[in-house]
């Protein structure tokens, strides 16, 4: 029997790491509850093989001052690859083993969701397809997605808001956590009057809540339609987001992009915190923790979206079968040549280039270097 023209492709063999950090600039600033964001820090990695085809992927480490470390980190994982047959869940399986005693979360457990990302684009690349593509997907998949506004006051907002909805969004998210219900009563009431009644707005107050006052005010937002309520309390705290959703069922509560891995995914559904769920394609652990933890969602019948990367959640979401919505927030435009998705009628699309499809904007890159 001729087995010739049934031999799988070789495997891609990993050369070398190229890390660069960028602080990018975010114009207009992102305003929350925290505070604002006027800079980007993202590390961007360029995966290098000995075939020539490189793979690429980017992290934000939301604070400069993470940012060296974090590149630090990724460019040490270099060595510990080189050499390696690109495989990527088992490389990165393998990889995270060795840190096992030290532990994967944290500014560790984004370098390695980096070296994750890119081992995928890689071996996308290789074999010519589209991230989503390669994970199954058609790769037409229309995904539904909504503006992730960055103004803070009730002006800002609702002009903000209108040219989210004249763009095609059919869906807003609004930082929440004003220091007062009456506050973020003016704010919503803005909004909604700047983009009509068919348009869901969503809201967030990054943690900013106890208990008792997310379950105050959760009341109201359910009574003016809020369309689902974002870490209303302490990411960390399974229990109190658990209770805010038992005390207001009619407003679904929504949590997932502080999750480390799809353990973190996991411990959420065991616990009842929300009813929906958003890794963050970092934390998860990068495409393998992704796809794990959309196996997780789906099982458990919670619909899934997605927290910024816009250019690698829309292939991701493209392939999740409990998909719901892609968080439209593009922090890496200013550095990017390629690789956005495609956006018309409220949905996104992921790119049709080989793996993310992203490129460097390398003058850009030079310009906001580290
Ligand atoms: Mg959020």
């Amino acid at each position: 029997m001729d087995h010739g023209s049934a031999h799988a492709a070789p495997f891609l063999t990993v050369r070398d790491l190229r890390v660069r950090a960028v602080n990018v600039p975010v114009d207009p600033p992102l305003q929350t509850s925290r505070g604002p964001f006027r800079l980007a820090p993202l590390v961007l990695l360029d995966l290098r093989t000995e075939e020539g085809v490189t793979g690429r992927a980017y992290v934000f480490t939301y604070s400069p001052a993470a940012l060296g470390p974090t590149a630090a980190l990724a460019a040490n994982l270099g060595p510990m690859i080189a050499g390696e047959r690109l495989a990527p869940a088992a490389l990165s399986r393998t990889l995270a083993a060795r840190f096992q005693l030290l532990g994967t979360e944290g500014l560790l457990g984004i370098a390695l969701a980096l070296l994750d990302m890119a081992f995928w684009d890689a071996a996308a690349r290789a074999a010519k397809l589209p991230l989503a593509r390669l994970l199954g997907a058609a790769g037409d998949e229309r995904v539904p997605a909504y503006a992730s506004l960055r103004g803070w006051s009730a002006g800002d907002l609702a002009e903000e808001s209108g040219r989210a909805v004249a763009a095609g969004f059919r869906a807003v998210k609004l930082k929440f956590g004003h220091p007062t219900l009456e506050a973020e009563r003016e704010v919503f009431r803005a909004v909604r009057s700047a983009v009509g009644d068919g348009t869901d707005i969503l809201v967030d107050p990054n943690q900013f809540f106890s208990v008792p006052e997310a379950i105050r005010r959760a009341h109201h937002y359910a009574d003016w339609g809020v369309g689902w309520l974002e870490e209303p309390v302490r990411a960390g705290d399974l229990r109190g987001h658990a209770e805010v959703a038992r005390a207001v069922p009619r407003l679904p509560v929504q949590r997932g992009e502080n999750d480390w891995g799809p353990e973190g995914i996991a411990a959420s559904l065991a616990a009842h915190a929300s009813s929906l769920l958003m890794p963050d394609a970092m934390k998860v652990g990068g495409v393998s923790g992704w796809m794990e933890a959309a196996a997780l969602c789906k099982a458990a019948g919670v619909p899934m979206s997605s927290h910024l990367f816009i250019e690698i959640s829309a292939h991701l979401l493209a392939a999740t079968a409990g998909r719901d919505r892609l968080e439209w927030l593009d922090l890496a435009r200013p550095i990017l040549a390629a690789g956005s998705p495609g956006f018309a009628e409220g949905s996104a699309t992921p790119g049709d280039g080989p793996g993310f499809g992203l490129e460097w904007d390398e003058e850009a890159v030079a310009r906001y270097a580290a």
